[in-house]
This record gives C-alpha cells, structure tokens and sequence, in this order.
C-alpha cells in the first residue's frame, strides 16, 4: 500500500499551501528569531494542524535551516520529527487519552529540562487540546506564566471555544491561528500533484469525486485515493474510486432524472430493487439523487459551473426543458423534508420508491400558457378542447406532492343543459392557447372534457358534487336572496372546473335578477369582470343546474355596468398578474421558488 497520506505529508512551509497564512507567519517567526513560547492551532481535522506543528518544530531544529525560515527536510533531526518517531527534543501528547492533572504534572516537569542541545528546541504538540482537563490547562499555566528557554508549546484543537470556557488564561498567552477548511478545488489540486509524482493517470471525475467524499480534509483526500488505487493496478478511474467508496454510478442518478422528466413512473420499482440488490447505501442515493437535481437546476438556470461529468453536464444541458425550475425546487424541497426521517428509517428503499413515483406523477408547474388556455377557453368551444391536455393523460394523471386523492368526478356538462349557443367564450389568447405544450399541468381540462381535477388543490377534491340537472324543476324565478344562499356552493362546482377563476368567483356577489331570469353579477375589480365575463356561459350552466329559470347571467364591472356587447379587452400583462398572485397562495412552494428565482410564469 502506497499511504499517499504519509509519503506526501510536507516537509517544510512552502508546501503547506492551503495554510499559507499561518505557514508564512511561522515561518517568517523563525526567520527573526521571534518565535513564540505557545501556539494554538485551530481548524476542522485533516487540514494541516499537526502537519505545520511539526514543520515547526522541524525547522526549530534543524542544523540547515535555509535564512528565510525553512527546514533542510532531509537531515537526521528533520527526519526523526517528520515522520513522529521517538525524539528527545520534540513530545507529542493525544490529550483525548492524557487529559488528567498528573500528565499535565509531568508534563511540566518535563518542561524543566532544557532540550538536548544548546541550539535546540522543546517543542510539545498538544493535539485534541479541548480534551484537557482545567487542571491539566491550571498546571500549563504556570509554565506558560514564565516559560523556560527554547520551550515552545503547541496546541491543536477541532474545538477551540471549549479551551476559552476552561482555560481562558491560557488562551491569551497563545498566538492562536485559524486553519481554513479545505475546497475541494485545493483538493482536487493536491491531488493532480500528487498523482503526477506517482506517474499515475487520473480522471477528473474521479479526482472529484475524492475530494467530495474528503469534505474539506486533505489526509482524507490522501487516504481515500490510497483506498481507491488499492483496487487495482493503472488510471484512477472513477469507476474504481466509486467501488472503493461505494458510491453510486452518475449514471444512475441521470436515469432517474429521466424517469422522472419522462414520467415512467413504474420504471422506478426495477431501477430501485436493482440499486437494492447491488448493495448501494440508500442514503447515499438520497444526497447523490439531490446533488443531481440541483445540478439539474444549475443548468436549466444557465450556471456553467455544476459539479458533475461533461458528459453528465451535455446531457443536463439538452434536459434543460424538460423540467422547470420550479418543479426541481420542489423536488428537492421534497427531498429536504424526508432527509431526517430517512436516515433513521428501517425501509428506505420504500421511501425512496415513494418518493421517486411521487416526482414522476408530480404535477408540473403551470405556465402561462397553461393559465390563458385556461382562461380563455370558455369551456365550450371545440378549438378550446383540441388545445387542452389529451383525455389519455387523465389516467396518468399526476398527484401532486402530499395529497391524496387522484381524478373525481365532476359532473360532466351535456351539450343540451346549458349555454345559450350564442354566447360561446371566445379564447382568450387565441395565439397563446394554440401553443399549447400538451402536457399536464395544474390547468384541469376544459369542464367540457370530464372527469377533471387537479389534485395539487385539494379543494378541488373536495368540493362538493353540484346536483345533477333536473329535467322538471321549478320555473320560478328565484329571488336574489336564494341564489345568494346558494352561492358558496355555485363557487365550489365551478372551482372544480375552472380552477382558476374561483379566486375571482370568491370576490363576485350576486346582486339582483330580473323577472325574466337574468342574473347579475357584481365583480370586484376590472380584471375579476373580464376573467368572469368570459367564463359566464360555465357560470351559466352551474347556476341553471340549480335554478332552471335563470336565463342569462350578466357581469357588472366595479364602476357601472358595461355594455354587454363590447367588453374590454383584457391585457395580457393584467391576466398574468392576476393569475401569479392567485397561484402563490394556492401553492406555497411555487410561490416560495417565484420569489427565490424572482421567475415570472411566462414563457
Ligand atoms: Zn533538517
């Protein structure tokens, strides 16, 4: 075995590059001989504290020092220090298994011996130093209050605010350093370096891989591709390094994005019983499934910088429409949520098949065009139905994201019960709707194509079946007051067909009828007007359903009635305002991604 980790391990300043601002300190200390009598190296582990502590204490003691500070590296003394064999001149102590008074004692008492030679130095290194006790930091103290000659203490902690809580003292007699957490481009670097002087070819995938798994410490960096080379002879390839690590082919996690774009929901059971019988960590998958959606995002979101394969990057970028912002920040929302359950569930293979079924039933974002087809259609006319999402998408037809329930019925509205034939809605954008993508969305189909709902608003679920119409029913003209009464349930079959007027209906009041049976609706606002004035003959139907007699339905603007004949035309800017704020109350995270990404639903 190769042990990258020691062979590599630096031999004076200038190869700690990372830490170069505290290498350089030291080293410039020792250049002008003004070295202090205790240090404190802080930082996470793996990133060089005990490494720089020896090259101190190596360039302490080194009969050819180089005049700007450096160990020679290679002399008999260097050698001894560097590679942490028995020396009389430089002590290391493991504070986890030394932590008590009497070690401290000893310590001190050994501190009272001047080092071997006149020109050396007595260098402690103290690593895990937050494992010492208040005793142990007590006894350190007093030497530290009037330290020998040529004593130099070293103290390396992952912890240093534990050192402040029980030996604040001791702290400001110690020049403390900050040790900074590796990237992984430094990793990947260290690397490259490193394989070049072993003359071993490696992929870069591979490399990044290491140095994701490493997470911010070089001596996992080193041991890992050590662990990874001792699979086999020639390149380091990413597929020995993903054996060594049991990590997951990107490949994998590219198909189930593509079960996921394509909607092949029962594609999910083979893919996973094959990931459970190769042995993979679940877990694993669920942060490598996560790392592949936020890649996903980074691209569909234009960023170039995604740590992934090219040939992963090619592929995401030719995805890049399948799926929308939106739809991958709920997916990793989802993902977010299930995370803690996860790990400490005993059938993560169900979850995970949940949760991947889930997302590829799940119900896309709506767009503006979905919204205007919506809209505009009228729910009558057979251009409006030809626009809208097959019928054989309904049996797919996806739940959303933590609701139950899939299609119910709504009552399906016969040709003969209802609208006068001379007041079809005209579609609203006819342009806009005739673009229309062909797949699902939060949009139901037209009311004209039944059964509808969009599950993603489970209002829609349950909202209450309107009565069938009755052939005989009383020809009375209701009163207004009735009709009032009735109200809240007029809004809910509608809502059940046309979705996204009800915030609209929600606003409309029913405030007179004529005897003849026409019904006037007062709408709050311009755009409430125009988005009901295309929608009455739905209206129409519902309100007939339950009261026969009612002829005509009549939308009365905020500031008068309009003249029924010349409605105005509703911009398209006013439409999709309208509809973004509606749909951010409707769903949460929509509305969430439409403020992070400041994405507009258009286009
Ligand atoms: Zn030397």
């Amino acid at each position: 075995m190769i042990a990258l980790a020691r062979k590599y391990r630096p031999r004076n300043f200038a190869s700690v590059a990372v830490q170069s601002h505290v290498s350089n300190t030291l080293k410039g200390a020792i250049a002008r001989g003004r070295v202090a009598h205790g240090y404190l190296l802080c930082g996470p582990r793996g990133v060089g504290k005990t490494t720089l502590a020896r090259v101190l204490a190596m360039a302490l003691n080194c009969a050819n020092r180089s005049p700007d500070g450096e160990p020679c590296g290679v002399c008999e003394s260097c050698q001894r220090i560097w590679s942490g064999s028995a020396s009389l001149d430089v002590i290391e102590i493991d504070a986890a298994s030394n932590r008590g008074v009497d070690d401290a004692r000893e310590l001190r008492e050994r501190a009272m011996y001047a080092p071997s030679g006149d020109d050396r130095y007595k260098v402690y290194i103290v690593d895990e130093a937050h494992m010492l006790t208040r005793e142990a930091w007590n006894a350190l103290l007093k030497v530290l209050e009037e330290p020998p000659p040529r004593v130099v203490f070293v103290f390396a902690t992952t912890e240093p605010q534990k050192i402040a809580q029980a030996a604040a003292p001791v702290l400001s007699r110690l020049q403390r350093f900050d040790f900074r957490r590796i990237g992984p481009a430094d990793v990947r670097a260290r690397l490259e370096s490193v394989l070049a002087d072993e003359h071993i070819p490696a992929e870069p995938e591979a490399l990044a891989m290491i140095a994701r798994a490493a997470d911010g410490s070089m001596r996992d960096a080193l041991s890992l591709t050590d662990q990874s080379l001792s699979l086999g002879d020639g390149p380091l390839t990413a597929e020995r390094v993903r054996d060594a690590l049991g990590l997951v082919a990107e490949d994998e996690y590219l198909e189930a994005l593509a079960i996921i774009a394509d909607r092949r929901a029962g594609d999910v059971f083979p893919m996973m019983q094959r990931l459970g019988e190769s042995g993979i960590d679940f877990g694993l998958f669920l942060t490598g499934l996560a790392d592949m959606l936020r890649a996903q995002l980074a691209v569909t979101l234009g960023s170039t910088s995604v740590e992934v394969s090219e040939r992963a990057r090619a592929i995401l970028v030719e995805r890049r429409d399948r799926l929308t912002a939106a739809d991958l920040l709920r997916m990793l929302a989802a993902i977010g949520e299930l995370e803690p359950r996860f790990r400490k569930s005993g059938q993560q293979q169900l979850l995970l098949e949940t949760l991947m079924v889930r997302f590829a039933l799940l119900d896309r974002s709506v767009t503006i065009e979905d919204v205007l087809r919506g809209l505009g259609d009228g729910g009558s006319g057979p251009t409006a139905r030809s626009t809208a999402a097959s019928p054989s998408s309904t049996s797919g037809r996806p739940a959303a994201m933590g609701t139950g329930p899939g299609p119910v019925d709504t009552p399906r509205r016969s040709a003969g019960d209802s609208a006068p034939p001379d007041r079809p809605a005209p579609p609203l954008v006819r342009d806009q709707a005739t673009r229309s993508r062909g797949d699902a969305s939060w949009m139901p189909p037209p009311s004209g194509s039944a059964p509808t709902a969009s599950a993603a608003n489970p209002a829609v679920a349950t909202a209450p079946a309107p009565p069938r119409p009755r052939s005989v029913a009383t020809t009375a003209v209701p009163s207004i007051n009735v009709i009032t009464e009735r109200w809240d349930d007029i809004v809910a079959s509608l809502r059940s067909s046309r979705m996204l007027l009800a915030p609209f209906l929600e606003q409309a009041t029913p405030s007179a009828i004529s005897a003849a049976g026409a019904l006037t609706v007062q709408a709050d606002d311009e755009a409430a007007a125009d988005a009901l004035e295309m929608s009455k003959a739905d209206m129409l139907a519902v309100v007939k359903s339950m009261f026969p007699a009612v002829e005509r339905v009549t939308i009365t603007r905020p500031n008068g009635p309009t003249a029924s004949g010349s409605p105005k035309r509703v911009t398209e800017q006013e439409i999709r305002e309208q509809r973004i704020t509606s749909l951010r109350k409707r769903d949460p995270v929509l509305g969430a991604a439409i403020d992070a990404l400041d994405l507009e639903l258009l286009d």
